[in-house]
């Protein structure tokens, strides 16, 4: 399909515009009414300056004013470039070094450090969206924003808070709609820059097209089976600025005239105050968030039975999720395998008695895998053994922005992205995730996978988290180290630990060391960070 985002908004809006499309905090906003937001923005960026080709940086939570920026960037052309609204300065530094915005939309929280930026990296306008005064004061907390003060009138909310020379974006946005005739993208025209999570180094950004997008959106609204359109309620609590936010909760959500309702972080009791307000029927998440939300609503008794589908990916899927999850809600919770790079989302389970436990499933629609030699990607594994899964279909990014070198690396000359994840596939195609390949631990010869050796150690009774990383030795081999968090209550018995594993695991995969962490380190979405793990572990030995 030659569809962009733009003409599938513009659907939207046609068939569904007396219908909600966004809900935050109660306040609706319908599809129409979104649609002309985003031709007000849209007319607003245009005389910016912004045009086809341009990048938008994006440093917003997830918002209303999010959505409308991001859709208006799209009717001009321009590409919006997502940042994680968490960073720091020096992270946002290095990420506006990268694509090199003219123009960035960002909240009231970062509009400073943004402003700050040296004279050749600072985009040379500057939107700031306020956050509602109304957001709940632990939000405000939660989201480092400053306490709305009762002595501060409203009009000196609205002129106090960001540095000279930054615009207000509710504004702007008070222009006219932008003209019929300013051109509009076409589908191989670059739609986002995405950031991958940054888990094995610095974060790079993947070129996403409207195609690609548009490919994601329909093969996920396909994969969740009875969707009615203009009937469901998406929930929006995985960041948008992450590929499987945007996807699951925009761009799938748009194309079926969804209600999204927004949350600007997780938080177990705000979305138990929404979940007695709304119900949605589809919640894609991560392990954390069904955990919390299935443990939360049995203690407060808030029904969660309308939540027929759930999808989880980004990390493993535990087994005891699965169980507590469907118990609460009585709908289905299924694991599917994506990246940044194949926007996202590849690999699915069935949402039904097909889908099998402990894999990702199978391929999406149009969507072909190999799994090959790490060593030698001509080479295709024998089935059920581990090799580098390749992936081919039409989510399947253009190139990194800007990095050549790193692009070749990632796609191959005939157009299969190389995930860099060692995985299995049956013979009925379901794919099993092992590790990544670069996580895998390196001692004297043999691989150790971190993920088997942290299986084995979640099983002891005192442990409740578990990280396994290499530890560079003298002589240039890894040793294989286990961060574990003890579960409350218990003792941390180290020797005990190591001697549960020896049970379990073949001797070079027994953690020469363990060392005990109160918390692991995870990024926003929630994965575990085994790299910092690891810097902590050098740094604690030094
Ligand atoms: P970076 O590329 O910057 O190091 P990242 O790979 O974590 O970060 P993402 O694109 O967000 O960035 O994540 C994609 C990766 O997430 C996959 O390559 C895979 O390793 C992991 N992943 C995705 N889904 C699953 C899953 N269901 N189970 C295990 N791992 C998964
Ligand atoms: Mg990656």
């Amino acid at each position: 399909s030659d569809e962009t985002l733009v003409d599938m908004l513009d659907a939207a809006v046609a068939a569904h515009g007396k219908r909600p499309a966004l809900d935050f905090f109660g306040a609706v906003t319908t599809y129409r009414d979104l649609g002309e937001q985003v031709d007000r923005a849209a007319e607003a960026l245009r005389r910016l300056g912004v045009g086809a080709g341009d990048r938008v940086a994006l440093v917003l939570p997830n918002c209303p004013q999010h959505i409308v920026a991001f859709y208006a960037v799209q009717r001009l052309g321009a590409i919006v470039v997502e940042h994680n609204p968490r960073y720091t300065a020096p992270e946002l530094r290095h990420l506006f070094e990268v694509h090199g915005a003219r123009v960035a939309i960002v909240w009231d929280a970062v509009a400073d450090a943004i402003a700050d930026l040296p004279a050749d990296v600072r985009p040379a306008q500057i939107v700031a969206v306020r956050m509602p005064d109304a957001l709940p004061w632990h939000l405000r907390v939660g989201l480092r924003l400053p306490l709305p003060s009762a002595r501060r009138s409203r009009a000196a909310m609205t002129a106090a808070p960001t540095a000279a020379g930054v615009l207000d974006w509710a504004r702007l946005v008070r222009a006219r709609r932008i003209s019929r005739r300013v051109p509009r993208p076409v589908a191989d025209d670059v739609a986002v820059l995405q950031f991958t999570s940054g888990t094995t180094g610095r974060p790079k950004a993947a070129v996403l097209t409207h195609r690609n997008l548009r490919a994601n959106a329909a093969q996920s609204a396909a994969w969740v089976p009875d969707l009615v359109p203009g009937r469901e309620v998406f929930y929006g609590i995985l960041p948008l600025f992450h590929a499987y936010g945007l996807t699951l909760c925009v761009t799938t959500a748009v194309s079926l005239g969804a209600r999204i309702v927004l949350f600007p972080l997780f938080d177990v009791p705000m979305t138990l105050t929404a979940l007695r307000r709304t119900q949605p029927t589809f919640l894609p998440a991560v392990p954390p968030i069904y955990d919390a939300l299935a443990r939360a609503a049995g203690r407060a008794r808030v029904n969660l039975s309308g939540i027929r589908h759930a999808i989880s990916g980004a990390m493993a899927l535990p087994a005891a999720t699965v169980r507590r999850w469907e118990e609460a809600t009585g709908g289905i919770l299924v694991e599917g395998y994506g990246m940044t790079e194949s926007s996202p989302i590849a690999i699915g389970n069935p949402m039904g008695p097909q889908r099998r436990a402990g894999t990702v499933g199978i391929p999406f629609p149009s969507t072909d895998i190999r799994v090959v030699d790490p060593d030698d990607p001509a080479r295709d594994r024998a089935v059920g053994e581990p090799g580098e899964l390749l992936l081919r279909g039409p989510q399947v990014f253009r190139g990194y922005w800007n990095q050549p070198e790193e692009t070749a690396q990632a796609l191959t000359p005939d157009g299969w992205l190389r995930t860099g994840d060692i995985v299995t596939a049956d013979a009925d195609g379901f794919v099993a995730i092992v590790d990544r390949i670069k996580e895998l631990i390196i001692t004297g010869g043999f691989n150790v996978s971190p993920s088997e050796v942290e299986q084995v150690l979640l099983m002891h009774p005192d442990v409740a988290d578990a990280a396994v990383v290499g530890v560079p030795r003298a002589d240039g081999g890894e040793s294989v180290v286990a961060a574990v968090v003890v579960r409350e209550g218990r003792e941390f018995d180290a020797a005990a630990i190591r001697a549960a594993a020896r049970e379990g695991l073949a001797a070079y995969k027994v953690p020469r060391t363990v060392v005990r962490f109160d918390t692991l380190p995870r990024s926003l979405i929630g994965k575990v960070l085994r790299r910092e793990v690891r810097e902590e572990i050098v740094r604690r030995q030094a």
